[in-house]
């Protein structure tokens, strides 16, 4: 099995450690499955029996300045063309004003996207719950998963469940 995912979510929520931690010492090799130029590969993880190749979206978080319509295509573009897409938001209680504005981009996409709510170390299980349910109304998940990227707490449910839509 293999397939493309991407990891989007704004600066800070642990988008890069989640990915070393799933890469580890693994070498990241260049996939040979077609693809198209403008999405960038960040790295590739392979395994015996499946492949996870993650793609770059540039342009989904909120802009400082006024983004092109063209680059906000290409975002969405890439949305689109991924297997899954993860989107990483971190501890809190509810969600906030740069979280909405990912979730906007994400509406009408049909790529199941799965919600990962990352830093679960710092959270209590009330917070989570409460967390989790506010994104559970929302409807635009497939599913919500609690980690911690830092301390590889949950990492093996989320990675089977990314191979899951390969
Ligand atoms: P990115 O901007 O989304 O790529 O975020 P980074 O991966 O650079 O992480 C931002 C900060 O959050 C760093 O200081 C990380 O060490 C920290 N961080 C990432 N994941 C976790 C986690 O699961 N738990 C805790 N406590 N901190 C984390
Ligand atoms: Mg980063």
């Amino acid at each position: 099995k293999s397939g493309f995912v991407t990891i989007i979510g704004r600066p800070n929520v642990g988008k890069s450690t989640l990915m070393n931690r799933i890469i580890g010492e693994k070498i990241a090799i260049m996939s040979d499955k077609p693809q198209t130029t403008r999405n960038k590969i960040q790295c590739v993880y392979t395994q015996e029996d499946y492949q996870i190749v993650f793609l770059d979206t540039p342009g989904i978080h909120k802009p400082k300045h006024k983004l092109g319509q063209y680059m906000v295509r290409i975002a969405k573009d890439t949305l689109r063309e991924v297997d899954a897409v993860l989107f990483v938001v971190d501890e809190g209680t509810s969600i906030g004003p740069g979280d909405q504005y990912i979730m906007e981009q994400l509406e009408g996409i049909e790529t199941p996207i799965i919600l990962v709510i990352n830093k679960i170390d710092k959270m209590n299980q009330e917070d989570l719950n409460k967390l989790y349910d506010k994104y559970e109304e929302t409807n635009l998940f497939k599913h919500i998963i609690g980690i911690s990227a830092l301390e590889g707490a949950n990492l093996n449910n989320l990675i089977n469940l990314i191979v899951s839509y390969l």
